[in-house]
Formats: structure tokens, sequence, C-alpha cells
């Protein structure tokens, strides 16, 4: 039954969960419940054949108690309202974890990029921006990257609304290149954060990273550099995925040459020395960790109890179902939450807001230093109240999160 619920449907379950173990009061539990405002836009497009397109997109704020919007931009012909929605809240939840001062937002438009030519994407991204620009600023609302948009975009995004407000304003967005004030190291911080709260975890299990058999889905963002720095820790990541499908290497791959290959072939498929894999396959391989680091729902009541993973890290927002959560937990697998395993691509979003707004920029190593210290830092926090409280590690996060969000609705008080 939990399989039909829609993300939406799942956050509001999750937090009415955690509003029971912290006694939230029910005036502050309902305003949670609700996404602050949403924004629908039509973004019409000149195609390269001369048609005209008019896509959707949709801007949601979830809530803006500890401080101004953030959250990324996806493009994907899977986005809805509800999902955007459930993202935001996300958000929200994952900026209190790490304690960084900013509300939760998302953003997306229905659209097939992988259809479009570098220029459709350019003019779609531009319209948006000038559609999304009553919202936006480096007060208000500061997106980032997300599913199939990237540093590219960002810079897109940036140029239009800084061309309609007549000056540059690079703090409107993050994931920026750096060559416009983007942050060192922004590109590998999820996948860094996720290695780190991996190694913490796998300490805390008493097993070393070094020899750890790592599987990851996803090749994109988070889950090439997660596979990247998992490999420099000493582990040994023997399958990742695609869209297309995924290979497999029990002797570990060599992640470096396989960027290579992906970026020639496109996809992971066909890496010289491996065995093909399907998805499905790849989910349920003997290993120690799990990262699904692609799209939500990957993980469900059919197949988590086939997973065969000691841990489960989540790269991905929402990919495992409340089903099988609890078969998870039932078999004693351990469940690194998405709000805090990805939480290091907006903590260093947070970093590179920070130095834009001082026009002081910190090399690579000041930037990882602090990310590793925040994210070791969550991690302990988290891990404290599951202990203590004597639940699991997402129950933990979402108690910590909500908590803080909860404490600054309560004492802003309810305008008028
Ligand atoms: P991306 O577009 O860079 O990469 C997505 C990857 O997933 C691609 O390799 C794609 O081929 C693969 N994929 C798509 N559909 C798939 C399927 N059905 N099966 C297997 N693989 C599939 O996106 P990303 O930025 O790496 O984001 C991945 C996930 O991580 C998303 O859930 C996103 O919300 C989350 N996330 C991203 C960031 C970030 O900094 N980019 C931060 C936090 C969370």
């Amino acid at each position: 039954m939990d399989e039909e619920l829609n993300p939406l449907a799942m956050a509001r379950q999750q937090l009415d969960e955690v509003a029971v173990h912290i006694h939230l009061e029910a005036d502050v539990h309902e305003r949670l419940k609700h996404c602050k405002r949403t924004l629908i836009v039509a973004v019409p497009t000149s195609m390269d054949d001369g048609s005209l397109q008019v896509f959707t997109g949709y801007r949601v704020h979830h809530n803006l108690a500890r401080g101004p919007a953030k959250g990324g931009i996806r493009y994907h012909p899977g986005v809805s309202l509800d999902e955007v929605s459930a993202l935001a809240m996300w958000m929200t939840w994952k900026c209190a974890l790490m304690d960084i001062p900013f509300g939760g937002a998302k953003g997306g438009v229905v659209c097939n990029p992988k259809e479009m030519s570098l220029r459709e994407l350019e003019l779609m991204t531009r319209r948006l921006t000038s559609e999304l620009m009553i919202i936006l600023g480096p007060d208000k609302d500061i997106p980032a990257p997300d599913i199939n948009t990237n540093a590219q975009t960002m810079a897109w995004i940036l140029d239009t609304y800084s061309m309609n407000v007549g000056h540059s304003v690079p703090s409107v967005v993050t994931g920026k290149p750096v060559s416009v004030g983007g942050s060192r190291g922004r590109e590998e911080a999820t996948g860094r954060g996720c290695v780190c709260t991996i190694r913490e975890a796998l300490g805390h299990l008493g097993m070393p990273i070094a020899g750890a058999r790592v599987v990851v889905q996803g090749f994109g963002n988070v889950g090439r550099a997660t596979a990247r720095l998992a490999q420099q820790a000493g582990a040994r990541v023997i399958a990742v995925s695609d869209e297309w499908g995924g290979v497999y290497q029990p002797q570990g791959l060599d992640i470096e040459a396989l960027v290579c290959h992906n970026q020639e072939a496109g996809r992971v498929a066909g890496f010289a020395g491996t065995e093909p894999l399907t998805n499905a396959e790849l989910l349920e391989l003997d290993c120690e960790v799990l990262i699904p680091a692609a799209l939500g729902h990957q993980l469900t009541g059919a197949n988590a109890g086939r997973v065969r993973a000691r841990m489960v890290a989540e790269g991905a927002n929402g990919p495992t179902t409340p089903a099988a959560d609890r078969i998870l937990a039932e078999r004693g697998i351990f469940l690194l939450p998405d709000i805090l395993a990805n939480a290091g691509g907006v903590t260093v979003s947070y970093f590179e807001w920070v130095q834009g707004l001082m026009e002081y920029f910190w090399t690579e190593e000041e930037v990882n230093e602090r990310l590793e210290r925040l994210m070791r830092q969550a991690f302990a926090d988290v891990l404290r109240v599951s202990l203590r409280e004597k639940v699991s590690m997402r129950l933990a996060a979402y108690m910590l999160a909500v908590s803080r969000v909860a404490e600054a609705t309560r004492i802003r008080g309810k305008y008028p």
C-alpha cells in the first residue's frame, strides 16, 4: 500500500511520525505540513525545428523560518508538483539538520532534457529564470543544480537574473562555475559528504572503509563523485549503473577510467573488463555499502528483502520507500538517510553563498575541511539521538531537524 504513496504523502507521513516522537504541538505540526508558497509557470520555448513548446515549471518554498529558500532545480519528464513539494520539505529538514541558515525549496521543469539541444535548454532556462524572478534573489531564494541541471544551467540563471536587475548577482545561485564565483569543491561536495558519513558509519559498525565493497546506482554528479572518492578512500567499487544499465567487476572498477569511458560512450555500459547487469540486479548485489544515487523510489517493499548490503547510504533523495525502510530495519541493515548522507551539496552551497556575499574565496582544502567537520558533527548528532532514543537513523535525523525548524517557527510566532 505504501508503494502507492505519492512523494508528498510520504513526506507528510514522515513528519507525522516525527511529530509524535518530539511531542510537536498541533499548530506548529499543521504549519509544517504545508508548503509556504508555490509558483507554477509556463515556459514558452522556441525549439530548433521552429516550433514552440510550452513547458511547465514549478518553484516551491516549504518553510523559511530559519533563512532564505534553498534547493535545486531539476529537469525531468517525471517532475510533478507533489514531488517538488516533497523535495522542498526535505530541503527544509536537510538544512536544519546541517544547522545552516536556509529554509527548504525545490524547483523543476517537466521536460526531457535528453532530447533537447544545448540551445533549447539555454532558452528554456533563461525564460524559466525570468518567470521565477519575482521570488528569486540572494536573500530570498537561491537555486542549485539537481537532476539534469549543472554548473552551466546555474551560469545561465545567474546571467539572466543579473541582466534583468542590471548588475552581476553571483549569489543568486550556487553550484555555478568557479569562473563566475562558484566555490571550489562544490562539484564533488555531495559525493564527499556521502563518503565522509559512510566512513563514520562504517567506523561505528567496526568496519574499515579500506576494502569495503561499494555499489553505486547512478553515475551523475553524485554517483560519479561518490564512486571516485570511495575508491580514493580505499573502498572497492564493484558495480555502478546509470539509466541504461550497470557494469560489474568483483575485483573493483577503475573509476577514473570509467569516467573517461562514460564521457566517450555517454553511458557506463560497455566498459572493458566488466560484466553487464541491470539496475534491479545491482541493487541486490552482495556488498558492504549500497549507494542509491539516482532517482527516488528505488528500494521498495518488493525488493528490499533481497538487498544484501550491510549498509544503505542514500545519495539520492527519497530512494527508499517507507515499506522498504521497515524491511531494511528488520533485517538489521544500517541506513544513512538522505537528509544526512547527501547534505554535503547544500553545505558547500552554503559555503559558496557565504564566500560570494563576502567576496572572499576559500581554497579547496579549506572548503573540504569545513565540509568534513560539519558532516562528522551531523553524523555524531544523529547517531547520538538514534542510540539514546532507540530509533532508526532516519527518525533520529528527522527528530533533530524538525525540532530545530519547529523551534524557529514557534519563536517567530504566527503573523498576524
Ligand atoms: P544527475 O542528473 O547528475 O545524475 C543522475 C544519474 O542517475 C545519471 O547517471 C542517470 O543516468 C542515472 N539514472 C537516471 N535514471 C535512472 C534509473 N532509472 N536507474 C538508474 N540510474 C538512473 O543527478 P545528480 O545531481 O547526481 O542527482 C542524483 C540524486 O541525488 C537525485 O535524487 C538528487 O536529488 C540527489 N542530490 C543531488 C545533489 C547534487 O548536489 N547534485 C545533492 C543532494 C541530492
